[in-house]
């Protein structure tokens, strides 16, 4: 049976009624009929029937042993780093989402976790910057919004034979595309605020283990310090994966010619998107995606903010918004909006210029979204030959 089908199917009918759909359990408590005695259930922060059909979907998704949801996709980066102690390295891909460096610098710092930020794309600066106090690899591939691409296998070879801990933020693939445990890593993270949700109707996140007894430390993180996913996310959450592999095979074909038509325009300078075969890393993308996902950048000949400015603003599919992952098309302009706090010369180090564009390619027809960018392209074609005329 392919995976679909084994998805839409361990989807369980509920055994009380008979409802297809999860029924979602709105309570705090449940009866005991003894103390102590209980159908598997006794607080709902511990365990809700609801989120535990979304838990063992999303391991089973991932091929893992254990999943465990979460209020955010940040509050499941938490719950991984809180395995750590206080003098612990954490080492961390460059481009790591914004959010996440966030939480490492401000708030992980003060408790004497230090964190070093490595270019993973050459994994031999992984072992460069590998210490005896090392207890943690976090990659994410394909990265924010330059898409660049690390070696999973390499990677979790390296991390096996270190004795440290591998963890994939596995957001921007979806276990459609890509499965990090499959390929050696012991820990996934997802904000299934993206592509698992995928309506742009919810926040949350979610852990997966491979192996049960780090499952087991996770939800007990989770039980302990209690950021869990409510009931009807949850149910949104299961929701969305029921269509999971239809939108991102959408998303991903949609994104692809999106990214061949960019790579034509006489505006664009350069196009991210690692299903390009002059993508840096086509070839590793290649072996450990089965596609390339829905996102993809790119930056303008004229590299100027105000010029990309007018093109996020002069789409009319193309929302201009923060986020990815949804079925509706979003565009955002990282130097202005998720990469504003990094300092120029830092942002250009990782190929985020003032006129880079990042697209989260919905499920519209592909010809509609390829117009759509084409006609606010034009619009600053204009825009620069009046200023160059200018000048
Ligand atoms: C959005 C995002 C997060 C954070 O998830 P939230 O659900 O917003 O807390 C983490 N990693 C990546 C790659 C993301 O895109």
């Amino acid at each position: 049976m392919t995976e679909p089908t084994q998805i839409l199917h361990s989807i369980p009918v509920d055994p009380l009624t008979g409802a297809i759909s999860v029924p979602i359990y709105q309570t705090s408590t449940f009866v005991q009929s003894a103390p102590g005695v209980h159908q598997g259930y006794d607080y709902a922060r511990t365990n809700n029937p609801t989120r535990k059909v979304l838990e063992d979907l999303s391991a089973q998704l991932e091929n893992g042993s254990t999943g465990v949801a979460f209020a955010s996709g940040l509050a499941a980066i938490d719950a991984v780093l809180k395995l750590l102690d206080t003098g612990d390295e954490i080492i961390a891909v460059e481009d790591i989402y914004g959010g996440a460096f966030r939480q490492f610098t401000h708030i992980y710092a003060k408790f004497g976790i230090s964190v070093k930020y490595v270019d993973t794309t050459n994994v031999l600066n992984i072992i460069d910057a590998i210490t005896p106090k090392t207890k943690l690899l976090w990659i994410e591939t394909p990265t924010n919004p330059t898409l660049k691409i690390t070696d999973l296998k390499a990677a979790a070879k390296i991390a096996t034979s270190a004795g440290i801990l591998l963890c994939v933020d596995n957001t921007f693939a979806s276990p459609v595309l890509q499965k990090p445990l499959d390929l050696g890593a012991d820990i996934v993270i997802h904000s299934a605020t993206k592509y698992l949700g995928g309506h742009s109707d919810l926040i949350s996140g979610l852990v997966v283990t491979k192996d049960p007894e780090l499952g087991a430390r996770i939800k007990f993180i989770q039980n302990a310090t209690g950021a869990i996913l409510s009931p009807f996310d949850s149910w949104l959450v299961i929701r969305g994966i029921e269509t999971l592999h239809l939108r991102v095979e959408q998303h991903a074909s949609n994104a692809q010619k999106l990214a061949e038509y960019l790579s034509h325009s006489p505006l664009v300078n350069q196009v991210y998107y690692p299903g390009l075969v002059s993508h840096l890393n086509h070839d590793i993308a290649a072996e450990q995606m089965s596609a390339f996902g829905g996102v993809v950048a790119f930056d303008l000949k004229i590299d100027d903010a105000a010029l990309a400015t007018k093109i996020v603003t002069g789409t009319r599919l193309f929302k201009l918004a923060e986020s990815l992952g949804g079925v509706k098309s979003l565009c955002c302009l990282p130097c202005e909006m998720t990469h504003k706090s990094i300092p120029r010369d830092k942002r250009y180090q990782s190929g985020v210029t003032d006129s880079l564009v990042r697209l989260s390619v919905g499920l519209e027809n592909a010809d509609d979204l390829i117009q759509d960018l084409d006609t606010a392209l034009k619009q600053t074609e204009k825009y620069t030959n009046q200023s160059s005329s200018i000048l």
